[in-house]
């Protein structure tokens, strides 16, 4: 095997493990990014304790309708009972009996009011239920699909990393000084496929002796343009 086709398996492998790297990372940070989940989350809890708040308010104003009653109660029964029978003492209790009633009509608009929000709420609270299942749902899906990917790339990564190690394995010392450099300021490609005489990483046009010295087993050769070294 040439030193430069030893040097072109090296870089597939390298190539390979970063992409798959490149894509766990991303699974990672897609996995991590829960941000619609959590504004659903927090809708569903506000409506939740909007609701209740609603159901508080809708049960005191029940209660204060209810007491009313009760004194509209005592105060029939003391207005029409006959164990009152002075003029002025009824008389008294007959305004009582109109303020009363006044007052608990007010209290009943009161409850109109209370149980028309609680409806109100209510639905609220059911929207928000649904979005945030439907949120749950999607997620739950999309995961699904990225935990299967992800399982898939680490088998992938252990074959690559057994795949490079025997690459690595295959080159000398210096050439691999060489190829790490290049694919450090090569934009990680070291190693450039001679095609149609041209290489393939820049583009060149090769001269005919460069082209034929690129076949060589025991030399490396460069590109002229881009100092790649070329594997053909
Ligand atoms: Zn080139």
């Amino acid at each position: 095997m040439s030193r430069a086709l030893k040097l072109y398996r090296l870089q597939q492998a390298d190539t390979q493990l970063d992409q798959t790297a490149a894509r766990l990372a991303e699974i990672e940070r897609i996995l991590g990014d829960n941000q619609s989940h959590q504004a659903a989350s927090q809708a569903q809890q506000q409506a939740q304790a909007a609701l209740h708040a609603a159901h508080t308010a809708l049960r005191a104003s029940e209660e204060e309708v209810t007491a009313q009653q009760k004194r509209i109660e005592q105060n029939q029964a003391s207005l029409y009972g006959g164990a009152v029978t002075n003029p002025k003492e009824l008389q008294d209790l007959q305004m009582e009996s109109e303020s009363l009633a006044r007052r608990l009509s007010e209290l009943e608009d009161a409850q109109l009011e209370a149980m028309a929000a609680h409806e109100q709420q209510q639905a609220a609270k059911a929207a928000a239920d649904t979005t945030l299942a439907a949120v749950e749902a999607q997620l739950a899906g999309e995961h699904q699909a990225l935990f299967s990917e992800q399982a898939e790339l680490r088998v992938d990564s252990e074959r690559l990393a057994s795949e490079h190690e025997t690459a690595l394995g295959a080159v000398d010392a210096a050439d691999l000084g060489t190829y790490n450099s290049l694919r450090a300021s090569k934009n990680g490609v070291a190693i450039a496929k001679v095609q149609g005489g041209t290489c393939s990483a820049c583009g060149a046009e090769l001269s005919a002796a460069r082209a034929q010295a690129a076949r060589s087993a025991e030399e490396l050769t460069r590109c002229d343009n881009c100092k790649r070294i070329l594997y053909s």
